[in-house]
């Protein structure tokens, strides 16, 4: 049985957000006011309230807070690929995001540095993070 995964939902204020994952790139809004960075996508910043907001490319490097491991997916598409791991990582910009990890269990550790990861699933670029290459 093939089931299809399920759509990111994308909306007008995070649609240039996936426009650019779909080449490749991690883009996160900076406040032109307060130069904060801000994830997720929104029409004004949660720091200062400012709505002059700028896609900017980010690091897409960050460290993982917590995490936890899927054994029952809440989708049926996803059930496939259990054990897998979901986490928080912090961004070297300041904010933290919900991700997929492609990361082994016994690796899973609090600060471990991460990195994006693109890979197509339904012919769409998704962002996963994975181990920072090179570190021990
Ligand atoms: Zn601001």
């Amino acid at each position: 049985m093939n089931i299809s995964f399920p759509e990111p939902t994308i909306t007008p204020i995070t649609k240039p957000f996936w426009n650019s994952i779909e080449q490749k790139k991690f883009t996160l809004q900076q406040c032109e006011n307060c130069e904060q960075w801000i994830f997720y996508p929104r029409a004004h910043c949660p720091h200062c309230f400012g709505n002059r907001l700028t896609w900017r490319e980010a690091t897409g490097k960050g460290r993982l807070k917590t995490w936890s491991v899927v054994h029952r997916a809440g989708h049926p598409a996803w059930q496939s690929l259990t054990p897998y791991a979901v986490g928080i990582v912090e961004l070297e910009e300041g904010p933290s995001l919900l991700t997929h990890l492609l990361i082994r269990e016994k690796e899973l550790r609090y600060q471990l540095p991460v990195e994006i990861s693109y890979h197509v699933l339904n012919e769409r670029q998704l962002p996963f993070f994975k181990r920072e290459e090179g570190e021990s």
